[in-house]
């Protein structure tokens, strides 16, 4: 027997809709390229993605091509999200910090259609834009009167938007329909392509919104500092619109100064980005002996939340921090790391190292550890594992590599190596690539490098494994300091005397000037571990 119920199809427009409906004079406030801040209301938005939409229809653009976008988290970027996936098309945030040789892949690779830009990137699109070979139009997301008058080749904006009259109604379609397109980083190899659908980005949405998520409502100011290119900036773009929150953009200054003053001229309330984001916005306001007065939580992900932060945030900030778990293949809300009621009672370090955590899985994500021959591993808190998920926003082919099943048993396996423990809280101890293997047995890196955090001379830390004689590898802990420390390695190993098991304590430490970030903020380990290879057995 078929239940009785309206066949609505899960569309990405239906979140605009709502949005214009129900919270029309919600603000969307974005600092634009241009050097202003531009300031306006759901209402606008959904009138100008209209528009957009049919901008595109024009420029030939048909249901299943690929819209692709080189631009910082703004209002234009947003009405891309809408009026490309609205409009049946598929939305393919490029990542611009990549080098331009992978840019060029990628664009390939997805076969993009169009390309919208930031004026930012303009240099780079005159470079790259003879090598792409798909693209028919380029579209710098400004006006006329911002362009050099050297670019005859690209379309303006707001000449596109301002052409149309926003007598517009989005298409229905199967739900099951290709919406977003994002490229993992390609750490190991060249990036795949994730494929999101409408169905499984509406499904996401209503996950990271959840109160054991980022609990999210239309009472809250969130500012998305995860760039719009970083996995859809967490799902905070359809998010935002689905509760009726204000939105604040930050667009392309991302350091502490700029991160700390719009987000206190605006009162935002929820801000999410990677931990080294963070770690300036810390800097700026422990230099400056400021307060965070509307800040109520930092949603913290990417890459382990070392507990030093948490605890700074919480404590001396009151500021709750939820640490958050996921990958492009997870769209990418995994799990966040909210209290349960057995949390009550805790002290508050114990309480922190619960928090501390990667977190638990809300409804439809899925999780389980295995061992070398795929065995689940018990829930205790200490059994690690290869961690494998499910779930209807979880991968299940990537893009153009269809002929290979990346999954076992029907679960996806993360790369990541993991704890589960009683509460289903996962804690990941590493990437399987960045684990260490002294004399067969694991070490966990994050957990040197969260607790060398802790030391106040440390800036940043990165701990790798190298080659050791005896062990096969040992732990080899790379330090940035702090302005002003001159603290040396005998000091900072005695600090770990007797706060981890003597054999993990590691072999030496050195000092650098900075360590190597990747397109998405996080540490590069692979060329430390080729500059230190031999750094035992030398
Ligand atoms: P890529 O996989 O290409 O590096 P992603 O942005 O998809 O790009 O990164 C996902 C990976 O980032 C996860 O598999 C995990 O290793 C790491 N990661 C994400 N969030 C956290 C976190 N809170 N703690 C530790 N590692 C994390």
């Amino acid at each position: 027997m078929i239940g009785q119920m309206m066949q609505q199809p899960l569309l990405i427009s239906s979140l605009l809709r709502h949005a214009e409906r129900h919270h029309s004079r919600q603000e969307i406030v974005s600092r634009r390229v241009e050097g202003d801040i531009h300031r306006y209301t759901f209402r606008d938005l959904a009138d100008r993605s209209r528009r957009l939409a049919q901008a595109l229809g024009r420029l030939g653009v048909e249901p299943g091509s690929r819209v692709a976008t080189l631009a910082w988290n703004g209002y234009r970027h947003l009405e891309l999200y809408y009026a490309a996936s609205g409009s049946g098309a598929v939305l393919h945030t490029v990542n611009p910090r990549l080098h331009p040789d992978q840019m060029e892949w990628i664009i390939t690779d997805a076969a993009d259609d169009v390309l919208f830009f930031d004026l930012t990137f303009l240099p780079l699109v005159r470079e790259l834009a003879p090598r792409l070979a798909s693209v028919r139009h380029f579209v710098v997301m400004s006006d006329r009167d911002h362009l050099p008058g050297d670019t005859d080749e690209f379309l303006a904006y707001e000449d596109l938007v301002g052409a149309e009259s926003g007598d517009y109604r989005w298409p229905t379609f199967d739900e099951n329909t290709a919406s977003s397109l994002c490229y993992t980083s390609g750490t190991t190899g060249n990036p795949k392509g994730v494929l999101y659908s409408h169905r499984s980005t509406l499904l996401h949405t209503f996950a990271v919104s959840l109160p054991d998520s980022m609990g999210l409502s239309a009472r809250d100011t969130v500012m998305p500092v995860v760039p719009m290119f970083h996995v859809n900036a967490w799902g905070l773009p359809y998010a935002a619109c689905m509760v009726g929150a204000k939105v604040v953009f930050p667009g392309a200054d991302l350091d502490g100064r700029s991160l700390y003053e719009l987000q206190e001229t605006e009162q935002v309330t929820l801000s999410a980005s990677v931990p080294t984001v963070w770690q300036g916005q810390l800097q700026y306001a422990q230099d400056h002996g400021v307060r965070f007065t509307a800040l109520e939580r930092a949603v913290i992900g990417g890459a382990a939340c070392p507990p030093s932060m948490l605890r700074r945030l919480e404590q001396e900030y009151g500021v709750t921090v939820i640490h958050g778990w996921g990958m492009t293949e997870t769209s990418p809300f995994g799990t966040a790391s909210v209290p349960k009621p057995s949390s009550e009672g805790l002290t508050v370090d114990e309480r922190l190292a619960v928090q501390a955590k990667q977190g638990r899985c809300v409804f439809g994500m899925d999780l389980k550890i295995v061992d070398d021959a795929g065995n689940e591993l018990p829930w205790d808190g200490s059994s690690a594992g290869h961690l494998h998920a499910r779930g209807p926003w979880v991968l299940e082919t990537y893009y153009h590599r269809e002929d290979i099943d990346p999954l076992v048993d029907g679960w996806f396996p993360t790369g990541d190596i993991a704890t589960i423990d009683a509460d289903g809280f996962m804690q990941i101890t590493d990437r399987s690539k960045d684990v260490i293997k002294s004399g067969g047995e694991w070490i966990s890196s994050i957990d040197l490098e969260n607790l060398a955090m802790n030391h106040p001379g440390v800036a940043a830390a990165a701990c790798i494994g190298v080659r050791h004689r005896k062990w096969d590898e040992r732990p080899l802990l790379v330090v940035v300091r702090t302005p002003e420390a001159d603290l040396t390695a005998a000091e900072l190993l005695d600090f770990f005397d007797g706060r981890i098991a003597k054999w993990w304590l590691p072999d030496d430490v050195v000092f650098v000037e900075a360590l190597p970030m990747g397109s998405t903020g996080k540490v590069l380990k692979a060329p430390l571990r080729e500059q230190f290879r031999d750094h035992l057995t030398t």
